[in-house]
């Protein structure tokens, strides 16, 4: 077929039959892709053409700005969404926070090139927001933007939507801290979204998806994918690790070898940044953490 039958789109779900590809006129059409096309995610811009009936296929898929993969052997499942560009990393007062995991996410996010940032949920359990400023500090500290926010009050959430316009985000995080009540204030047509979508395409409202992208009402994307773990240390090495500790860099060059792992190493200047206070000692400690984790092939330098 000639390239003028091509239209762009946004995969906005990947369902199990297809995909969901929103039109830049707005309406959304049910695709197949072409087995040459390569695996397809929620977030591409795609070239599309008509096929029969009110179908479509998938002919390309246009530069992508970032992929977001989770660990796993299926590639197709290992995709979960390309052109994210910042993730919201959400913790509460309750289930206390596990900040090795945040540090995880942060590296993973870095490590990526996607933008993060923190949201701290329920502070109605606060009896102040000094006590969620404390626990903070060390990432206000190293530039990390936290929005402190009660979706229960409504506290924060006028804030939080106007950072969310013109970029694509997604909330990350340990089960129960918020992230699904938060999607729900965000999106407040969420159900009739979906149906919707589930109508349009033709498919049942039990199909399973990985993750869909809504449009905000103010502006913006979001990328819901609920009960997906989405991080792993997957494919990182040390130096990685090293490299996702945003604070650490001004200090690695000034380490006396040049693969230094800023553990026990001689003349290591992190290390020294971390016991003098120069960098938060907290973080340098779960640094070592985590490369602990690492299976013992990606502690590589
Ligand atoms: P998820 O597992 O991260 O998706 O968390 P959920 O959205 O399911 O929320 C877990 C629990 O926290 C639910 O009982 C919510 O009602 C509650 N919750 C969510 N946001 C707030 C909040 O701002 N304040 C309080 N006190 N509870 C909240
Ligand atoms: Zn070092």
């Amino acid at each position: 077929s000639s390239a003028s039958h091509l239209r762009e789109g946004l995969v906005i779900a990947h369902l199990g039959q297809g995909l969901a590809v929103e039109d830049t006129s707005g309406e959304t059409i049910l695709c197949q892709t072409k087995r040459r096309v390569g695996l397809v995610t929620v977030g591409d811009r795609v070239l599309w053409e008509r096929c029969d009936g009110n179908m479509g296929r998938v002919v390309e898929i246009l530069p992508r700005r970032s992929v977001l993969t989770r660990p796993g052997h299926n590639e197709a499942v290992r995709l979960v969404a390309a052109n994210l560009d910042r993730v919201f990393v959400v913790v509460a007062p309750e289930p206390e926070p596990d900040w090795l995991l945040v540090d995880q996410y942060l590296a993973a996010c870095e490590h990526r090139q996607l933008g993060a940032d923190i949201i701290f949920n329920k502070v109605d359990l606060l009896a102040s927001r000094d006590i969620a400023e404390h626990l903070l500090a060390d990432y206000r500290r190293i530039g990390y933007a936290c929005f402190l926010i009660s979706v229960r009050t409504g506290e924060g959430l006028s804030a939080l939507r106007k950072e969310l316009i013109g970029q694509c985000s997604m909330l990350a995080g340990q089960s129960g801290v918020g992230k699904s009540s938060l999607t729900n204030a965000l999106l407040p047509d969420k159900q009739l979204l979906t149906q919707t979508l589930s109508e349009k395409t033709g498919l049942g409202r039990h199909t399973t998806t990985t993750a869909t992208l809504y449009h905000l009402p103010d502006g913006g994307d979001l990328i819901d994918s609920p009960g997906v773990s989405i991080f792993g240390l997957a494919e990182m090495s040390t130096r990685d690790l090293a490299a996702g500790f945003r604070e650490f860099q001004p200090w690695i060059p000034r380490c006396r070898f040049g693969d230094c792992k800023h553990i026990n190493d001689k003349g290591c200047a992190v290390r020294e940044a971390a016991e003098t206070g120069a960098l938060p000692y907290a973080r340098y400690q779960r640094y070592l953490k985590l490369i602990e984790k690492l299976p013992p092939s990606q502690r590589t330098y």
